[in-house]
């Protein structure tokens, strides 16, 4: 599979071709005291922390013969634009920031590419003053570097590969499977669920075994859509263990859900919610897994959905995002419905939200309400990834991870639900620490990079 392309743009003689050999580790790149200097356009391949994308130095293109350096430019980002996966905008602090790069940074915001800014020619890391200014180009935080010194350069290949959009390897290829494991107490209705499941209509493939020795896996096709229900044995012969049945029944009730990409915790309307119901449930929440809350039996029930609704997600106050489904497997009711939601919930925790999208929302949602602080120091938020489906995993680059508080992840958290949805599946949050260590980032460089 081909891999991701950075281009690194920005007006001339900031210092994208020293970067580019500081990042590569090549030679290959020219280098001119003098601006004007014709190059070809350079691609290297780069390896760090796992990752391998291939660089452009989109230089070449700036200076063809005519000296226009604006419609230069704008070629060379209309090209980076098409070609590139993500951007590397290079500004320079001993220059400050030009119009030139203002009309850079208007054509690429414009556009859904992740961008990493980089502020060239920091040699004093004392002396950042000059970086505020480049928040102006709305890009988010300017990362100082040296590219002629190497510094800050692991700081650097550390944002643009958290930045490169995910590209699954042949074997990690997104499931076109979805796996459903159905779970819940004894006698809520499981075995009957499963056959309301797989119906008459529906084409059943077959029952094929699962990964664990005892385990039968159906698989079953509706609506183009195939679907493997995990464990179908364990929920039908759990009534000839004479085991203590709850024990054994949340056991297997764990495994289904490990092997899952989504869990139907089923629950008896005609029953009290049980801490077992929960403990499984929980576990769907702490294994990442999209989850949907199906009350069974309401055939039984006369009354309105809304109130028990309610009183369900009470219940499951930890996993609110979790939607409530009213059937009767007994009936075939609302089995449709059931389907559309494990469509929807397995569909929300694939969701992958652009980088410059992502960071513009946390930037907005800083502004509202500002990061905990503590001891007079407050957190700041510097840059936001997404680096993970099942669930949507967001990497959060700060300058002091023990500075977050747990209500304040959990506001983000609902401005990026407010803003995307995420219904059905859990979301990540990773801390990540900007490494200040320039000498040991410039050391990672040269390590990794062959
Ligand atoms: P490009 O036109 O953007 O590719 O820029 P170059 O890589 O050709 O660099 C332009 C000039 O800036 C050259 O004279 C470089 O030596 C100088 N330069 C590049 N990076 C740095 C840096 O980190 N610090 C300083 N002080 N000079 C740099
Ligand atoms: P499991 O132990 O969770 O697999 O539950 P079963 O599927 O074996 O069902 C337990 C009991 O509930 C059986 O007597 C079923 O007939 C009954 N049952 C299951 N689903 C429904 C339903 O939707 N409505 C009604 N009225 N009874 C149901």
């Amino acid at each position: 599979m081909a891999k991701p392309v950075i281009a690194i743009i920005g007006r001339p003689n900031v210092g994208k071709s020293t970067l580019f050999n500081r990042l590569t580790g090549s030679q290959t790149a020219l280098t001119e005291k003098q601006p004007g200097i014709t190059r070809d356009r350079l691609y290297h391949e780069v390896k760090w922390a796992g990752r391998e994308f291939t660089l452009i130095d989109t230089g070449g293109l700036d200076l063809q013969g005519t000296g226009e350096i604006s419609a230069g430019v704008h070629q060379q980002v209309e090209m980076a634009l098409k070609e590139a996966d993500a951007l590397l905008f290079v500004v320079d602090t001993r220059d400050g920031l030009t119009i030139t790069d203002t009309e850079i940074a208007q054509v690429i915001r414009r556009v859904n590419k992740p961008v990493i800014l980089a502020a060239n020619k920091v040699e004093d890391f004392k002396k950042q003053a000059g970086l505020y200014e480049f928040f102006q180009l709305g890009l988010g935080e300017p990362i100082p570097v040296s590219a002629a010194e190497g510094l800050n350069t692991g700081d650097l290949l550390d944002q643009l590969v958290a930045a490169l959009p995910y590209r699954p390897k042949e074997d990690e290829e997104p499931s076109l499977t979805i796996k459903v494991a159905v779970v819940g107490r004894p006698n809520v209705g499981k075995s009957s669920l499963v056959n309301a499941l797989l119906g008459e209509k529906r084409v059943m493939v077959s029952h094929i075994p699962g990964t664990t020795r005892d385990a039968i896996d159906t698989y079953l096709t509706r609506a183009g859509q195939q679907y493997m229900l995990v464990d179908t044995a364990g929920i039908r012969r759990r009534s000839k263990i004479n085991l203590p049945v709850e024990k054994y029944s949340v056991a297997r009730s764990f495994k289904a859900i490990k092997r899952s990409h989504v869990v139907l915790v089923v629950i008896d309307a005609l029953e009290k919610i049980a801490e077992q119901d929960k403990t499984i449930a929980g576990y769907a929440e702490k294994q990442g897994k999209a989850c949907v809350l199906v009350v069974n039996k309401w055939d039984l029930v006369k009354q309105a959905t809304l109130p028990f609704a309610e009183k369900v997600k009470q219940s499951f106050s930890f996993m609110p995002y979790a939607p409530v489904v009213f059937v009767s497997a007994k009936t075939i009711w609302r089995i449709d419905l059931l389907f559309e939601t494990i469509n929807e919930v397995f569909a929300q925790g694939n969701l992958r939200i652009p980088t410059s999208s992502l960071n513009n929302l946390i930037q907005e949602a800083t502004q509202l309400n500002m990061p905990p602080s503590h001891k007079g120091k407050r957190l700041r938020i510097f840059y936001v990834t997404q680096n993970k489906v099942q669930p949507p995993t967001f990497l959060l680059f700060v300058n002091e991870p023990e500075l977050m508080h747990f209500s304040y992840l959990r506001y983000l958290e609902n401005q990026l639900r407010q803003a995307y949805g995420f219904n059905g599946t859990p979301l990540r949050f990773i801390l990540r620490k900007r490494s200040k260590n320039i000498k040991e980032a410039t050391f990672k460089v040269r390590a990794d990079l062959k």
